[in-house]
């Protein structure tokens, strides 16, 4: 298979997506690497984080930050690892693998979809022209067996998904782009990935997980319109280089706020700490995010049982929506611990 090298400008233009800023983020590269896969860990050990006066100091402001209404998701952040997903929580516990389940379809905001399973998901943005879906889980059969009946259930038409942004891809691995070549060849859907984890993940292919080739090359800061809703796309590598954001404009019960979703929250170098904090302060605070989601379960929050009560309780209010004030101290705190963490790897 043929690797696409086009650059963001070149794609974008050809397929009429506007380009706003085509920022790549120097040093990205070195982004990568993960505990025990071969490059630099991306980390500290447990005995490194004890022993680092900086993280610890560093992990104390951002407790102090938190205040009281923030202090579990600080707890969860400054950590050694930061947060898990829910499989690699249990794994590091010593817990036996629980089984991957579907979930129920859940409207979270008036134009956003929760869908998907326990260990990953997708998040569908309706919009006037159709449908832009965030991730496609692992393979053609769960894109054919869970995320199509999940749409269907909720109302909403596969056919009607014309972007798929993939948030990230790990070589070998599928679990967020192994559904994507399904939807691309049934409903025509334009697959947008950052080309940083395209070039690795295409030769890594598994042959019994074909991936889709991207129609789009993502860039940090581009813009992708459908219909009435522009989505703004950010590059947070670390979890793995080539990590997107999507900032979305939602609706909940009709009153306007911003979302970001998130593949990992994991700064191992200095370079993606920096392209972090650009993010926040360039794209998040001016758009006034307020929410963060993502594409494990667990991985963020509890999403268990955030999308239940708002299955439970309609009406009540939204538990993923911080308001902008509290958002923005939990970005403060991600950046906190993020540095904590480096420090405690003497980066
Ligand atoms: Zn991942």
């Amino acid at each position: 298979m043929k690797i696409r090298t086009t650059r963001c400008a070149l794609s974008a233009a050809a397929s009429g997506v506007a380009v706003i800023v085509c920022l790549m983020a120097a040093g990205q590269a070195d982004a990568q690497g993960r505990r025990g896969q071969g490059g630099p860990p991306t980390v500290p050990t447990e005995e490194q984080w004890l022993a680092s006066a900086e993280a610890q100091r560093r992990a104390a402001a951002a407790m102090t930050l938190a205040g009281s209404d923030l202090l579990p998701q600080a707890q969860r952040f400054c950590t050694a690892t930061g947060p898990l997903r829910l499989a690699l929580a249990r794994q590091a516990a010593g817990l036996a693998p629980i089984e991957n389940y579907t979930i129920e379809p859940t409207r979270v905001f008036d134009n956003m979809y929760f869908i998907g399973m326990s260990s990953q998901n997708t998040w569908a943005i309706t919009t006037s022209d159709g449908i832009i879906l965030l991730d496609t889980l692992n393979s053609t059969e769960e894109a054919r067996d869970v995320i199509v009946p999940s749409l269907r259930k909720v109302g909403l038409d596969p056919a009607e998904i014309k972007y798929i942004i993939v948030g990230h891809g790990h070589p070998g691995q599928s679990d967020h782009t192994g559904g994507a070549l399904y939807l691309q060849q049934t409903y025509g859907a334009k697959v947008v990935m950052h080309p940083l984890d395209t070039e690795q993940i295409l030769p890594a292919q598994r042959p019994d997980r074909p991936l889709a080739t991207p129609d789009l090359d993502a860039a940090d800061g581009q813009k992708l319109t459908l219909g009435d809703t522009t989505v703004t796309l950010v590059h947070i590598p670390g979890h793995t280089p080539g990590s997107l954001g999507v900032i979305v404009p939602v609706t909940h019960r009709g009153t306007p706020h911003t979302v970001m979703t998130f593949a990992a929250t994991q700064m191992p170098t200095r370079a993606s700490l920096l392209q972090f904090e650009h993010v926040f302060n360039e794209f998040a605070r001016p758009l006034k995010v307020e929410a963060a989601v993502n594409f494990h379960a667990g991985g963020l929050q509890d999403d268990f049982v955030h999308l239940e009560t708002i299955r439970n309780n309609p009406t009540g209010p939204n538990p993923y929506l911080y308001g902008p004030e509290r958002f923005d101290r939990w970005m403060s705190i991600v950046i906190e611990c993020g540095r904590a963490r480096l420090a405690a790897m003497g980066r």
